[in-house]
């Protein structure tokens, strides 16, 4: 359900905007509801009527009805009061409920403000007000001033805020190969889809403290400047700067600490005891350090460092208005810290990707009860469950499947509705088994990418009713480094982020190798004492390797000889993002 709310102190117009809008909403074809918080010690039942005997008598719940209107009444008795999610939940559905009041809770609002009244703005202080609604203009806002009395203008900037930001569509050849290409680079594979692929999922708006891992919809503006005003780097005492060396000040009273401003002047001949973090009072333009100054008989000497010193400037860091974080980003926990810090409560993000991963392939089963070794247990699918997890997706269990065409169809049709992403592993190349590859193929929009790429090579690339399908190779090795290096920027994409390039380092070989020209290669690697080693086979069938390896050894296409010492090119587990 759609939630907006109206806020204001007392007398701002909440109750006339409120009333102007659900006509204007109400006018455009949306069935509305609204909440209202009234005040306190309000009572909706009044002594003489029947409803108020039953609850007197001790009714729990009462509901009155007549012919012209219902009402749903509970009694408290010294319970808490509900919370407005447990009275939404008790609307009918519709299509927008407005709120009056409830100024403490998540929801976004629009601010009511009339200057006769004289009250100060909440918006400034709280990150969930969207705009201001006011009968006077206002310079300086950290968000948007409204006309009070112009309702249409209101309803449209709330119906834009409410909108949800449109579903990008994929271009139905956004995974067609260049044309004439046999075997395609991996940096040309890497930049198609780049170029082509788009977001797929919607937005939301959440507290900065839950979006960890979340990608930011849109840039983030710092609310306020970080430090908010001028304050001291260090403890000592604060004093104004008159260009001479020797300083005998009289050590004025009080002082200024962090979170208790000093509230006086700090006149000229005159000092004031400072704490780290505190606001530099007026009439302060430096700082001296506490272990540097004699204080005795009232007065503090010293000699007085450079005008400014040990003072942080108002919006050094960043000052109100900037953008702090740019839309794409995935939000990391020192996020969160600068989000804060510079007043940002709640962001806008991607709603999570939801991905859905499938195996497929006859000899595929379970790994309990245990099978006979003519079975393959699927390793795939919970490794790549939990790959897209470890990337901020919600990870979508589509199961396995034979290679059957039919049971692959009803699998696929299924994804398609439960996921935005499909990732299949095995059936991928073009053998008489590879039936993820055919099905695609008849169904058109599949694209069969050979990847002149070791481990890996065949990726069948396609849309299944629209929903992107990458279709990875069966062997686990390959399956995974097909999707570290294809599979994840991509989602980071259709997820709403930035493509991400996994950042490697050069590192000198502790191993040798002849390489064949032409395509390029991924080593199973680790680093220890300084040089890079490589797993001791290159059998794609080789799992242990995986869990051996903390990183990939990334080969470049040319031929070459590699001697230990030589620097090869390191891209560690944690640069993909796991
Ligand atoms: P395919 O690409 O279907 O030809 O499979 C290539 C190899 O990978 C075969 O040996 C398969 O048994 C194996 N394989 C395919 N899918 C999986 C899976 N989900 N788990 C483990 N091995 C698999
Ligand atoms: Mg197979």
């Amino acid at each position: 359900m759609n939630v907006y709310g109206i806020t204001g102190w007392k007398n701002a117009g909440k109750t006339g905007l409120m009333e102007r809008l659900v006509a204007e909403f109400t006018a455009r074809g949306l069935k509305v509801s609204t909440v209202k918080h009234a005040h306190h010690r309000f009572d909706i039942d009044h002594p003489g009527k029947d409803s108020h005997r039953h609850r007197e008598a001790g009714a729990r719940e009462v509901i009155l009805s007549s012919g012209v209107r219902w009402a749903h009444m509970g009694e408290l008795r010294g319970d808490d009061e509900p919370t407005l999610e447990t009275h939404l939940a008790r609307l009918a559905p519709c299509d927008l409920v407005l709120i009056e009041g409830y100024k403490g809770e998540t929801h976004p609002k629009i601010e009511a403000h009339r200057a006769e009244t004289g009250n100060p703005l909440i918006a400034p202080d709280d990150p969930r007000i969207r705009a201001i609604a006011s009968d006077v203009s206002l310079d300086g806002m950290p968000v948007p001033v409204l006309d009070l009395d112009d309702t249409t203008g209101i309803a449209d900037f709330i119906a834009a805020d409410l909108a949800p930001s449109p579903k990008a569509t994929l271009g139905n050849d956004c995974f067609a190969l260049p044309t004439g290409v046999e075997w395609i680079k991996t940096e040309a594979a890497l930049a198609a889809l780049r170029d082509r692929l788009v977001s797929v999922v919607g937005d939301e708006t959440i507290a900065t403290d839950s979006a960890l891992g979340r990608v930011l919809s849109s840039d983030v503006v710092a609310r306020r400047s970080n430090p908010p005003s001028a304050n001291s780097a260090v403890d000592g005492y604060g004093f104004a700067h008159d260009g001479a060396k020797e300083q005998v000040l009289e050590l004025s009273e009080g002082r200024s600490a962090a979170g208790a401003p000093f509230d006086g002047v700090v006149g000229a001949g005159q000092a004031v005891r400072i704490l780290t973090g505190a606001m530099i009072p007026m009439g302060v333009d430096t700082v001296v350090l506490q272990e540097d100054v004699v204080v005795a008989n009232g007065s503090v000497t010293f000699a007085a460092p450079r005008k400014g010193a040990n003072c942080r400037r108002a919006g050094e860091d960043i000052d109100a208005g900037a953008v702090a974080l740019e839309r794409g980003r995935r939000v990391t926990s020192q996020d969160i810290a600068f989000l804060t810090s510079v007043g940002v409560g709640q962001v806008s993000v991607s709603k999570p990707l939801r991905v859905g991963v499938l195996s497929t392939g006859d000899e595929l089963a379970p790994p309990e009860p245990a099978q006979g070794p003519s079975r393959t247990y699927d390793a795939n699918r919970p490794m790549l469950l939990s790959l897209v997890q470890a990337w901020g997706c919600e990870a979508v269990d589509l199961g396995h499947v034979d290679d059957d065409r039919d049971a692959l169809k009803a699998a696929l049709d299924d994804g398609a509705t439960r996921a935005d992403v499909i990732v299949t592993s095995g059936g991928a190349s073009a053998g008489e088994e590879d039936h993820v590859s055919a099905l695609l193929s008849d169904a058109g929009a599949m694209h069969h990418w050979r990847l002149a790429i070791k481990p890996g090579r065949p990726l069948a690339l396609a849309q299944w009713s629209g929903v992107p399908v990458f279709g990875l190779p069966g062997n686990p090795v390959a399956a995974f480094v097909c999707a570290l290096v294809f599979a994840r920027p991509s989602l980071a994409v259709l997820g709403g982020g930035a493509w991400v390039e996994p950042q490697g380092f050069d590192v000198p070989a502790a191993f040798e190798k002849r390489k064949k020209g032409g395509r390029r290669e991924y080593l199973r690697a680790r680093i220890r004492n300084g040089a890079v080693e490589v797993f001791k086979s290159e059998g794609s069938a080789r799992i242990s390797g995986l869990s051996w390896a903390e990183g990939l050894v990334e080969l470049p296409e040319d031929a070459s000889t590699i001697t230990k010492g030589d620097l090869v090119r390191y891209v560690p587990f944690s640069s993909f993002g796991i």
